[in-house]
């Protein structure tokens, strides 16, 4: 079967903060260490890696995870966590390449690391001098920042940015950045109790699809190839019904 990633090593105040929310996230034995619906997620993570790669200095990693809503969320060191749900929720490629991208713009903002300094302290001098939090903070420090993923920890200023750097990322990727537009209206028609966090900040105020249509608008050069209509979607579909297995802790 199709395997996670192997997690990259410690070097720096992000890719710590990245391991601590990865042993966490480990701990709660929410990791998927091997299912073919990595086969699923591989082209599109990788098509998206390599566009964005320059752009941020660690590895980009897809991680699958089970958890109860689709959702996709991003911590500083390059990991991205895809729920496997969200697998099933995208109606199509692009819907899904849109929410990976987002993600990956995150993480090239530093927006987590952003909001643990605004949260935890974290001194300016100690992100700039890059100098490591020990074991332990790091370990508060990753919970917290799992906690703010998880509930609406961004401004709507920092969504709309990761909005539009994604849909850069996506268009010079090769996915029509309307992706995500799609995405936000599909979630404006679901059950609410289904609305994944990562887009339910004011999901139904269309700012968001607003700054992403202005953006398009903006920079045709670029964006006016790509057609509006969902109905140009190409088709994604995730096998039902495949096994999981899960990195257990102490492992
Ligand atoms: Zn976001």
């Amino acid at each position: 079967m199709a395997q996670a990633p192997a997690p990259e090593p410690v070097t720096d105040q992000e890719t710590e903060l990245g391991q601590a929310a990865y042993d966490q996230l480990k701990q709660k034995g929410e990791i998927i260490e091997s299912s073919p619906l990595y086969d699923s997620l591989k082209p599109i993570a990788d098509a998206i890696s390599r566009t964005a790669q320059p752009r941020y200095p660690h590895p980009f990693k897809f991680f699958l995870v089970h958890e109860t809503q689709p959702n996709a969320f991003a911590t500083p060191g390059g990991n991205v966590y895809v729920v496997d749900s969200l697998l099933y929720f995208a109606k199509n490629t692009e819907e899904l390449a849109g929410t990976l991208c987002h993600e990956v713009a995150h993480t090239i903002h530093r927006d987590g690391v952003a909001l643990m300094e605004k949260e935890q302290r974290i001194k300016r001098h100690e992100i700039e001098a890059a100098i490591l939090l020990g074991p332990t903070r790091a370990h508060i420090i990753a919970i917290a920042l799992l906690g703010k993923l998880h509930s609406l920890g961004y401004s709507r200023d920092a969504e709309s940015k990761a909005d539009v750097t994604g849909s850069d990322i996506c268009a010079q990727a090769g996915y029509n950045p309307w992706g995500l537009v799609w995405l936000f209206h599909d979630f404006q028609q679901a059950d609410t109790r289904h609305v994944p966090q990562l887009l339910s900040d004011h999901p139904a105020d269309g700012a968001r699809i607003q700054t992403l249509q202005q953006h398009f608008r903006d920079n045709a050069s670029t964006f006016s190839k790509f057609s509006s209509d969902p109905k140009t979607a190409k088709p994604f579909s995730a096998p039902r019904n495949v096994p999981e297995q899960f990195l257990r802790p102490g492992h």
